[in-house]
């Protein structure tokens, strides 16, 4: 354990945390645990010292959750567990393991595959607590719907198995609290899914004078999609096709053969601005490590970031005039916007996981020097607050309530979850969310 102020309890506070404009939030320590058991003993030790308890699985929480005031942080770095059951596909994973870098490759050796975060250095900690917006979510659901079983260390101290049938309540919580949740998991049994015999896209870009038209038709379009295929519009700099930001629509599907990614992805050749393209793929093979390799490129390590989102509603008449700031007006070269499609939605299973509607639209911007933070930050909050008209709530993944508090779970969840509180950490041991969350849409 590294108490602050004791050398080496700095690179302990942040070394693992991904975005670099480092809070200054000071922890009273930092411990790493080997095992399970020391997990227990770290719990135990923060509640005999009177102290919360923080906890860090990948280090990727944009607004660093993990690294909380007078608190003990249990960074969970050093559990490595990763082993599938052939038999049932179920897998038995640490929480700090990398969803695309360590589990994916891991998961393919046996044909299988699970759907985890986009890029691939994402501890599935953090992600499957909050929901987690995997590859193809809008076909295949959210990552905790894939999520059997949990192994939490309560405020108690006490290790428990939680399920469908034991421990249910933190179960449920489990999928979807997100930094809210009032346990340590020390361990996840995730059903994995075999892997897609045949990736494909189809991108195409536009210059942003056709913003408007694409995303009218593609607001339009994208609930009739297959659902095996995962689409996202994105605003991004790419030197090689254009010096100036442009707007690329991608369809990646995941399927079993060429013909069936061609017959998924045959509507985005109906794209109305087809002719004024200025780059297009159609129904070209790629790979899962081609995919995740294009993420690391676009989420690069040792920056700055800040990064917000919404979960829009409304007709495109309502929607595309609200989101052009955030598509066309891109603080830097290395900033971009996603539209992502969760339409035509699912229904969820009885989970903390609540908020949801047809499009996800994410911002992230990130640049290098401190300089340049007040105008990043302050073009995010414009770019955010004229989606508000047509905003129903947000992803905590994407989320900062230090900077903004919008809705991220049902009033019937937010309201059981304070009951799991009451019963499971009365005293609030842990944490819980960051800038005092109220689950509430602050223009409202
Ligand atoms: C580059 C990048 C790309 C991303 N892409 C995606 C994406 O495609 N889809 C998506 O859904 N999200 C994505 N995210 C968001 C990401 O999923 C969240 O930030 C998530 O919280 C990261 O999990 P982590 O374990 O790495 O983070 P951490 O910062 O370690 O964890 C975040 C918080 O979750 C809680 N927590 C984590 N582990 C535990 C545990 N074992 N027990 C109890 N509480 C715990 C704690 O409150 C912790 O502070 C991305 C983030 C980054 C930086």
């Amino acid at each position: 354990m590294l108490r602050q102020g004791e050398p080496g309890f700095e690179e302990a506070r942040v070394d693992r945390i991904f975005n670099r404009r480092l809070t200054d939030r000071q922890p009273a320590a930092v411990v790493r645990p080997a095992s399970e058991s020391e997990v227990v003993d770290a719990v135990r030790l923060a509640r005999s010292r009177g102290r919360q308890v923080a906890v860090r699985s990948g280090g990727h929480s944009w607004a660093q959750w993990s690294v909380r005031t007078d608190a003990l942080v249990i960074d969970l770095g050093g559990l490595r567990e990763m082993e599938l059951d052939e038999k049932t596909g179920i897998v038995r994973v640490s929480p700090s393991t990398k969803g695309g870098a360590e589990l994916a490759p891991y998961l393919a050796e046996s044909g299988r595959f699970f759907p985890g975060g986009h890029c691939p250095t994402v501890g599935v900690g953090g992600f499957l607590l909050q929901g987690g917006q995997g590859w193809n979510a809008r076909g295949w659901g959210w990552a905790a719907e894939y999520v059997v079983a949990v192994d939490v260390v309560t405020a108690s101290g006490e290790l428990v198995r939680a399920d469908a049938t034991q421990n249910s309540d933190l179960y449920w919580a489990a999928r979807g609290a997100g930094p809210g949740f009032p346990g340590v998991v020390t361990r996840f049994h995730l059903q994995t899914m075999p892997l897609p015999a045949h990736f494909a896209h189809t991108v195409q870009g536009f210059h942003l004078d056709d913003f408007d038209e694409v995303m009218t038709w593609l607001h339009d379009t994208h609930a009739s999609v297959a659902d095996t295929v995962e689409i996202v519009a994105l605003t991004k700099t790419d030197v090689g096709i254009s010096p100036d930001p442009i707007l690329l629509v991608t369809a990646l599907a995941m399927v079993e053969s060429r013909e069936e990614a061609d017959h998924a992805l045959a509507p985005f050749r109906a794209n109305p601005a087809l002719d004024r393209a200025v780059l297009v793929v159609d129904n070209q093979p790629t790979t899962p490590e081609a995919e995740r390799a294009r993420q690391l490129e676009d989420n690069p390590e040792g920056h700055r970031w800040a990064v917000d989102n919404a979960w829009l509603t409304g007709s495109a008449a309502e929607v595309v005039p609200a989101m052009r700031r955030a598509y066309t007006t891109l603080p830097n070269a290395q900033a971009f916007t996603i539209w992502f499609s969760m339409a035509p939605l699912r229904e969820l299973p009885d989970m903390a996981f609540s908020m949801q509607s047809e499009i996800y639209l994410a911002s992230y911007v990130l640049w290098e020097s401190p300089a340049d933070d007040e105008r990043c930050i302050s073009w995010l909050a414009d770019a955010m607050r004229d989606l508000e008209p047509v905003t129903v709530g947000q992803y905590l993944g994407d989320s900062d309530h230090t900077r903004r508090q919008v809705k991220f779970m049902s009033d019937d969840a937010w309201d059981r979850l304070q009951k799991v509180y009451a019963e499971r950490d009365p005293d609030r041991l842990f944490v819980g969310y960051l800038g005092d969350s109220v689950n509430a849409n602050h223009w409202a």
